[in-house]
């Protein structure tokens, strides 16, 4: 007799295991193994169209905005001053969509397609085979490196779209006035579920990265902080402080420091118990793109936006590419390109929620679309 195997049942086991030997997981130790244990995390069981039916990306919903982003990198390359070569890499690129709509307008820069080495940092295997595949016809040489920091060095375009929300997460609640980190523990009475428990107080230095107009919440506030977002940031200003270089990052989240539980699980399109079956569900949390800008400018860099994703995509012509690509479409057609114009830039729909933020070089113009960041007073 065979029984069937499930990765699901297989995680848990892993997730009950270490708890019992290492105690209460960090929410940010539970997330990391749900979304990347190696065998049995959402991104790497997940068959990746699977993985892309949970949810739906920007790059996916239409071909306008890989299109745009790769006008963006056109001039934000020849604002470097047409580096040969020059590295454009993305970070998450999911199915690869994003990329080959970016690479189909680089066509339009030929100096850019002949100068660009394309590298992909991707963690999950069964995603790289996808994206192999959609970018089987690129006009550009594709490469994959496991991290951002195993690229090539030299003069750099970097894209990223909702990459650092699927980073893990820690949270950390107001308990007696302390200051303690939220931890995932097996439920008292339900000894198969997971649950929720107040883990250790945070360290001094751990103290120091909650934003000060949050330090005194009363009792039962819940704070996140995202160390693995600065850490992309300080890669990012490594390779910007040495060379040349453009950096943008969309995803969604707050402007203004904020508080409470952004933790949310997506499996097919619904919203579920982020501790329900780990390894199942799509994980993320909103970005705090005021944290983001300070790590820019703390790393030497120069900051722009952030500004609301519809406002940056009208500003680069959304709606002028929409009517080009609308004279050669036949009603229906206007009518599906209309509603993905709306679909990416309404307040309602993600035009509000998402926001973006480029980082550049000492001594580079800003770049299309983005205002210089200034320091709230
Ligand atoms: N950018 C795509 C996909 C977003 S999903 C889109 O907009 O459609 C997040 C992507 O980031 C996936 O490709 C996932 O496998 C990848 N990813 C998440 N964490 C990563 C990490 N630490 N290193 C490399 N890739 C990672």
């Amino acid at each position: 007799m065979t029984e069937d195997f499930r990765p699901a049942e297989a995680l848990a086991a892993r997730l009950r295991d270490r708890i019992a030997t290492d105690g209460p997981l960090p929410v940010s130790a539970f997330m990391m193994q749900a979304l990347f244990d190696p065998m049995f995390g959402f991104y790497a069981t997940k068959d990746p169209l699977g993985a892309h039916n949970d949810f739906i990306t920007a790059p996916e919903i239409s071909q306008m905005f890989g299109e745009l982003i790769g006008l963006w990198a056109v001039e934000c390359w020849s604002q470097m001053g047409e580096p040969d070569p020059v590295q454009l890499i993305e970070l998450g690129p999911g199915t690869g969509r994003m990329m080959s709509d970016v690479a189909r307008v680089l066509r339009a820069a030929p100096g850019l397609v002949a100068a660009a080495e394309v590298t992909l940092v991707e963690a999950s295997p069964a995603l790289k085979m996808v994206q192999g595949r959609t970018l089987a016809g690129a006009p550009v040489p594709i490469r994959w490196a496991p991290r951002l920091d195993s690229v090539r060095p030299g003069p750099t375009l970097l894209l990223a779209n909702e990459f650092l929300d699927c980073l893990p997460v820690r949270q950390a609640i107001r308990h007696e006035g302390v200051w303690r980190e939220r931890c995932v523990a097996m439920h008292p009475d339900e000894g198969e579920r997971f649950a929720f428990v107040l883990g250790p107080a945070l360290s001094a230095p751990d103290l120091a990265l909650i934003p000060a107009p949050l330090h005194d919440l009363p009792d039962g506030s819940l704070v996140e902080l995202r160390p693995a977002d600065a850490a992309v940031v300080e890669a990012v200003a490594e390779r910007l402080n040495d060379h040349p270089g453009y950096a943008l990052f969309i995803d969604y989240g707050a402007v203004e420091p904020d508080h409470g539980d952004t933790l949310q699980a997506i499996r097919k399109h619904e919203k579920v118990d982020p501790l329900d079956a780990p390894g199942t569900a799509d994980l993320t949390a909103w970005v705090a793109f005021d944290a983001l800008a300070r790590a820019g400018l703390d790393a030497g860099l120069q900051v722009f936006g952030p500004v609301e994703q519809g406002q940056f995509l009208k500003g680069l012509g959304l709606d002028v590419r929409a009517a080009l690509l609308a004279k050669a479409q036949d009603r229906e057609g206007r009518a599906r390109l209309e509603r993905q114009a709306a679909r990416l830039s309404a307040p309602e729909e993600m035009g509000a929620l998402f926001k973006v933020i480029a980082f550049a070089s000492p001594g580079l113009a800003p770049p299309p679309g983005l205002d210089r960041y200034t320091l709230p007073e």
